[in-house]
């Protein structure tokens, strides 16, 4: 076990204070269209209560994950994370929804960060501190989505292929997660450049010791998107 999975281990809280959605809301999301950069089509008939009452929208309770040891506080609002780093073109849609209402919140932060293909997280012992590389904040639209460039995480030993997100509210932490990939497309897109250099990734899904504790609520949709992906999930939070 590595030294970051025991630390995760560690700080693994289970408030479950948090709903995702599921099912077909999800699959509105995922579906809206590879363009990225547009606002996001889910209306409030999608995401609204009309929709819960008409079981359109499935409201999921997701537990908290651990922040793990390389959350760092300060990242920049910006959209593109990569700084140049090689990979796989990933989108991320992150949609961030009021559990009371399962309606959208705009204006919520959004922030990531995950490691490179290497397996290497910015920011960490041994690096310049400057280097900030796939790490980033964005803001929630008027339809409740933060929307990142990136590309496809790398793996680090003991861990499964995972994305860490925060979301703060006007200042507070209103939820800290992890987001994952289903293991026969990461087998994929480790086949590519440059993750083939690296074979042998030693953790799938079911066998992570912080997935197993409710990352089935917390898999992203992936659709293709020309040579890369799109990343779709909506995270429920309480406003305070
Ligand atoms: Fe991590």
């Amino acid at each position: 076990m590595s030294e970051h999975d025991r630390i995760e281990d560690r700080r693994i809280t289970r408030r479950g204070s948090l709903l995702g959605f599921g099912g077909l809301l999800a699959g509105v999301i995922a579906g809206a269209g590879p363009g990225a950069d547009r606002s996001e089509a889910a209306s409030d008939d999608a995401v609204g209560p009309a929709a819960v009452a008409s079981g359109a929208v499935t409201c999921v309770l997701a537990p908290e994950q651990t922040e793990g040891p390389y959350f760092l506080a300060g990242d920049t609002v910006r959209r593109n994370v990569t700084e140049g780093k090689p990979g796989v073109p990933l989108a991320l849609r992150l949609t961030v929804v009021d559990v009371s209402t399962c309606r959208p919140i705009k204006g919520a932060a959004v922030d990531i960060w995950h490691c490179d293909a290497g397996g290497v997280y910015s920011g960490v012992s041994g690096q310049s501190s400057a280097r900030r590389f796939l790490r980033g904040i964005q803001r929630t639209d008027a339809n409740g989505v933060a929307v990142f460039r990136t590309i496809y995480p790398g793996w680090y030993p003991g861990r499964t292929v995972h994305i860490h997100v925060k979301v703060f509210l006007g200042g507070n932490v209103v939820h800290t997660g992890q987001l994952y990939f289903p293991d026969t497309l990461t087998d994929a897109v480790y086949r590519r450049s440059p993750y083939s250099r690296r074979p042998g990734r030693d953790v799938r899904n079911t066998a992570d010791s912080v997935f197993r504790n409710g990352g089935r609520q917390s898999m992203l949709r992936v659709t293709k998107n020309g040579s890369g992906y799109v990343g779709a999930i909506a995270m429920g939070v309480h406003r305070s």
